[in-house]
């Protein structure tokens, strides 16, 4: 399992992350939030967190 966090602290809510994977990310009060906190296999997230400006989006395997 790996565990998905958005900082909301740093997220920006440019929505980078929520375009290149919207089955990880939705939008939440203007910030990007994890649909599951909790992921068996990562598909698209790494690139998502690839793609945040502030690297708000972790990804622990
Ligand atoms: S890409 Fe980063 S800054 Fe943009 S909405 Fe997602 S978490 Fe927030």
């Amino acid at each position: 399992m790996a565990k998905i966090t958005v900082d909301k602290k740093k997220c920006i809510g440019c929505g980078a992350c929520v375009s290149v994977c919207p089955s990880a990310f939705e939008m939440k009060d203007g910030k990007s939030s994890p649909i599951k906190s909790k992921v068996a296999n990562i598909t698209c997230e790494r690139e998502a967190a690839e793609s945040c400006p502030v690297n708000a989006i972790k990804i622990e395997e």
